[in-house]
């Protein structure tokens, strides 16, 4: 596709919602106009920003662009009907309460950011009824995220979430009435109550039988909830790795020192940071990740704001020594 949106924000296909906004908010600051007068190579990066932001802004739209870049990447590849969600979360009609329990464990998740419309079967179950007679239509699955804190995806919970789908017509049981409008199925939106086992991963899949959309004949599809965990302001995913980004002075970067930074556990920890350092170069904290994975902590040379004189006249020095 000419513009990911993804790409231009520079975050992960598979960040959350509030991820997305944040970035969108810091590069919006960045690029601002405002903060840079005149500068029409930043006033263009303002606007493919905006632009790119736009696609992506509510979860609706992000569904949709989500969607058309599957399809564009498939090429016309025969399996339309599996693409029921189309138009899920569409109309409303009766509210059911169910709830719906994931048996499932976690399991290491190659998940390449880049990828589109993979689904990795985690939960290691057979992935449809084995016996369904083969001339028997099952309704088609329902792929949508499913957004946590990392608190939440650490702990495990029990996550409201609404999800609109196709059930076989009550009053026709299928056969197709006025009702329906000879369909056999009408929509409906059913609030339902996901059990996220703790220690979840970002990018899992959780497969709830039989929450999909239903067939005339009321046999039903799959719904594929999309774990996203939200690594908060600072940290960010690549594939399974956890990524937290530590500004560090330019003293710092140059002589090498000490810096402390918060972990997810929220623990306060200190890192080493070598000499001659430089903007991007990382360090593993083993234990200090996510579910007591490792934790990447990238380095970025801090913004630095107006100088003061005496650093002024100290970077007068160092460029006077060569420096
Ligand atoms: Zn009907």
């Amino acid at each position: 596709m000419a513009d990911d949106p993804y790409r231009t924000l520079g975050v992960s296909p598979d960040a959350t919602d509030a991820e997305i906004k944040r970035v969108y908010r810091k590069l919006a600051r960045q690029h601002h106009p405002d903060r840079n007068p005149g500068d029409a190579a930043s006033e263009g990066r303002f606007k493919e920003i905006q632009g790119a932001y736009d696609k992506v802004e509510t979860p609706e739209k992000r569904k949709k662009f989500d969607e058309q870049k599957r399809m564009a990447n498939m090429f016309g590849g025969g399996r339309g009907g599996d693409f029921g969600n189309a138009d899920n979360f569409g109309g409303a009609s009766g509210i059911e309460d169910i709830l719906a329990s994931f048996m499932g464990g976690r399991g290491s998740n190659p998940f390449s950011g880049g990828s589109s419309g993979t689904i990795f079967d985690q939960a290691g179950q057979p992935r449809r009824g084995q016996q369904r007679p083969q001339q028997q239509q099952r309704g088609s699955d329902i792929e949508a995220p499913l957004d946590l804190t990392l608190e939440e995806a650490q702990s495990g919970i029990q996550k409201p979430f609404t999800i609109g789908r196709r059930k076989q017509c009550g009053s026709c049981k299928g056969g197709g009435c006025s009702k329906c409008g000879t369909q056999g199925v009408i929509r409906k939106t059913s609030q339902i109550t996901v059990k996220v086992p703790a220690a979840a991963e970002h990018a899992s899949v959780m497969r709830l039988k039989g929450m999909g959309h239903q067939a005339p004949n009321g046999l039903a599809g799959d719904l594929l909830l999309t774990v996203r965990i939200d690594a908060d302001e600072g940290r960010h995913w690549e594939g399974g790795r956890l990524i937290q980004t530590v500004e560090i002075s330019y003293s710092t970067m140059m002589l090498g020192g000490k810096v402390r930074i918060h972990t997810p556990a929220g623990k306060i920890v200190e890192v080493d940071v070598p000499p001659n350092s430089r903007s991007g170069d990382r360090r593993r904290l083993r234990g200090q990740g996510y579910n007591g994975g490792p934790l990447d902590v990238e380095l970025e040379l801090q913004e630095s704001g107006d100088l003061t004189s005496e650093q002024q006249a100290a970077l007068n020095a160092l460029r006077d020594s060569g420096l």
